[in-house]
């Protein structure tokens, strides 16, 4: 992976920033962005470079086209080509469907679900040009059996396993594969929302019994993304501890 440059959705906390870590222990090029996290940004940075690999962290909201099309093209400009893309940035707004405002729905679908497309589509380009690359897009155990109230949340990653499919055909001829990963519940700040009751009653769900981390997924990324992997595509790969089989 050494010279091979990265660029990953919302790494800053969590799982984005454990696929930086290891991609980054590859001696890939590693290009971020965040929505707030500047401090930890700036932080990752430095611990890229401790590694001795190249990192640069962008401000952009990855709902707005243009702000993640410039993150691309800046990108473009600094390590002089794209090679992996990780579709990694999300968010929830868990809410019963009663009670569900037009903006809890939006946010979600428009971060999860159109913040795919746009880096996909301000990527996909470069690659096809190349005629080399590899997409992965972070959807959910949630997008493959359905959780209740998270009618936004199933929907988005639902929509990202279709849009993995459809784009690993599409782009195929063009040497470019497409997977995604679908994590169950991983020890990350985006659990931090769940009571105890709730994670007590998801565990008996989970036939390991335990919550999945955040490096369980970076090793799956790092796999797929690796030649080894190289007759993988249009395929959905859970990380969950058993939960979906269930
Ligand atoms: P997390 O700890 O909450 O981190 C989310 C990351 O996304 C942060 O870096 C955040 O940046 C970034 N982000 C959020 N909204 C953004 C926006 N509008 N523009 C740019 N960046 C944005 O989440 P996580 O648990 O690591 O989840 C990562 C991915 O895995 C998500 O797609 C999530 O749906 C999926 N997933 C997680 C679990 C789980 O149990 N944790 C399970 C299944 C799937 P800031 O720090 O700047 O806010």
């Amino acid at each position: 992976m050494k010279d091979n440059t990265v660029l990953i959705s919302g790494a800053t906390r969590g799982i984005g920033r454990a696929i930086a870590v290891e991609l980054a222990g590859e001696g890939a090029n590693i290009s971020f962005n965040y929505l707030k996290s500047g401090r930890e940004a700036a932080e990752l940075e430095n611990e890229i470079k401790n590694l001795g690999a190249n990192a640069k962290s962008f401000q952009a909201d990855i709902k707005d086209f243009q702000a993640v099309r410039s993150w691309v093209d800046k990108t473009k400009e600094l390590f002089g080509r794209i090679d992996i893309v990780i579709n990694n940035a999300g968010v929830i707004k868990d809410k019963a469907l009663a009670l569900m405002e037009s903006d809890d729905w939006r946010e979600v679908i428009n971060t999860n679900l159109e913040g795919t497309f746009n880096l996909t589509r301000a990527a996909i380009v470069t690659l096809m040009k190349q005629k080399s690359g590899v997409v992965i897009n972070i959807t959910s155990v949630s997008g493959i059996v359905g959780l209740p109230r998270q009618t936004n949340y199933s929907a988005s990653k639902a929509g990202i396993i279709g849009f993995t499919k459809s784009l690993a055909k599409e782009v195929a001829p063009y040497n470019i594969r497409v997977n995604a990963i679908a994590p169950g519940f991983i020890e990350t700040d985006m659990l931090k929302v769940l009571t105890e009751e709730y994670k007590n009653q998801i565990l008996k769900q989970i036939p390991l019994n335990r919550l999945g981390r955040p490096r369980e997924v970076a090793k799956m990324v790092k796999f797929l993304v690796s030649d080894d992997a190289g007759y993988i595509t249009g395929q959905t790969i859970a990380i969950d501890g058993g939960m979906s089989m269930m």
